[in-house]
């Protein structure tokens, strides 16, 4: 008996998750998606999609969804130690962004309009993950944490920065992370600023602190961010000493500091990390890929982590199409790679320079702040748009 449909199990469904589904099962594939939370997660801080990943998100028929839900970031306002103003300027200055292009949107807008591009065509196992991967010259023999075993055609990580897919295919993340030198804090606290539709940001020699006001509702997304040399290694695992690490390094800051702060410590939804990217040499093994952040995280300094997980899912599924894994794998590196790096190389050019870590830098970063044109370039950065997709041709 022969086998005429492949069968693809995908491992998360945040952003290249649900993208590979649907590129996948327009190819013939059969797609199960594995994912750890319980349910697709709604909220989350905003992202941005640019450039080529417009491109992505517009043959998926949900570009018009997602229009309506750009978020439409008016202003950005720089402030000094002692909460005076720097500067106010158009995000788009800093960010490449394009207007009336390029979308911000929250981030549990584009993860609801993802999944509900793909669901009915897709299995979902929600509340569960890879426990085993096995490879062998026919396939791929799974077992699931929540009991059972399967075997698929292809593996595909899409399951983050910390990927567990990538640590079981290729070994430990450190060989792979490369620590951007700053670690960073975010939380939603309540709206009592009076913010709306921007953001504010006070900056002190190797620390941000800064509230984004999305929309007119009455919670804003707090971020801190701080200059580290070294991993603070004894803070991951636990939330009560990222906390304290976090209150440690902003315990003499002024302006709103000290109210973050208490809100940090009643806050239910923290996240932690350092900034750091992933650099592979390979993003395959056998009959496994990876895809998103779980290959190439390029870190929110360059605004670009959604974006290069649409476009590399595209790409992915697309390569997959009407070849076998082997040459499949290798074509998604040989079209991919140079975009990956392009954008992952934007750390020195934007969002570094927003964080100075001596006195002298932050004052150089104010001097240019204020100096920067009023209206925001028509033309976005090249790496945002520096691929051009190919068709894809459907082969079931
Ligand atoms: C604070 C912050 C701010 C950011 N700001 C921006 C921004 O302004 N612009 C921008 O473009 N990007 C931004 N990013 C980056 C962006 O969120 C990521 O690049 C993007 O989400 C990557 O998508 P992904 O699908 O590859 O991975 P993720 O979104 O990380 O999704 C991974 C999924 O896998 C699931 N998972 C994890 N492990 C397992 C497992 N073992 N089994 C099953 N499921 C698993 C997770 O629950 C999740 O659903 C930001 C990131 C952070 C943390």
């Amino acid at each position: 008996m022969t086998r005429t449909t492949r069968t693809a199990l995908i491992s998360g469904s945040s952003i290249a998750g649900p993208t590979l589904a649907f590129w996948l099962n327009r190819c013939g594939y059969a797609v199960t998606v594995v994912e750890r939370a319980s349910a697709p997660r709604s909220g989350g801080y905003p992202i941005d999609v640019r450039g080529t990943a417009l491109e992505v998100v517009r043959r998926m028929g949900i570009l018009p969804r997602l229009r309506d839900a750009h978020i439409d970031l008016r202003r950005l306002t720089f402030l000094h130690e002692d909460g005076s103003e720097v500067a106010s300027i158009h995000p788009h200055t800093v960010t490449g962004g394009v207007e009336g292009r390029d979308l911000e949107v929250r981030r549990g807008d584009l993860t609801d309009a993802l999944h509900a591009a793909v669901r009915d065509d897709v299995e979902f196992l929600f509340n569960d993950s890879i426990a085993t991967l096995d490879q062998h010259a026919h396939g791929v023999d799974v077992t699931f944490r929540g009991g059972g075993a399967r075997s698929f055609d292809v593996v595909l990580g899409a399951d983050g920065i910390h990927s567990d897919t990538r640590e079981m295919l290729f070994g430990p993340e450190d060989q792979f992370h490369h620590y951007l030198g700053y670690c960073f804090a975010v939380f939603t606290m309540r709206n009592t600023f009076g913010l709306s539709h921007e953001t504010v940001m006070w900056n002190a020699p190797g620390r941000a602190a800064a509230l984004y006001a999305v929309g007119d509702d009455d919670a804003v997304h707090a971020f801190f961010t701080f200059a580290r040399p070294e991993l603070p290694f004894s803070a991951f695992p636990d939330p009560a000493a990222q906390r304290g690490l976090v209150a440690e390094v902003f315990a003499d800051a002024g302006w709103e500091v000290p109210g973050m702060l208490t809100a940090m410590r009643d806050a239910d939804d923290l996240y932690f990390d350092a900034v750091g990217q992933i650099r592979m040499p390979h993003w395959s093994s056998g009959r496994v890929a990876l895809a998103g952040d779980a290959a190439y995280a390029p870190s929110f300094l360059t605004g670009q982590g959604t974006s290069l997980a649409l476009v590399g899912a595209y790409m992915l599924a697309c390569s997959l199409a009407g070849r076998d894994h082997t040459e499949g794998f290798a074509a998604y590196e040989d079209g991919t790679r140079e975009f990956v790096s392009a954008n992952q190389a934007l750390v020195g050019k934007g969002g570094a320079t927003l964080f100075p870590t001596t006195a002298e830098a932050l004052a150089q970063r104010n001097d240019r702040l204020r100096h920067l044109g009023a209206t925001p370039p028509a033309q976005g950065r090249p790496a945002h748009s520096a691929l051009t997709l190919p068709e894809f041709t459907p082969t079931s």
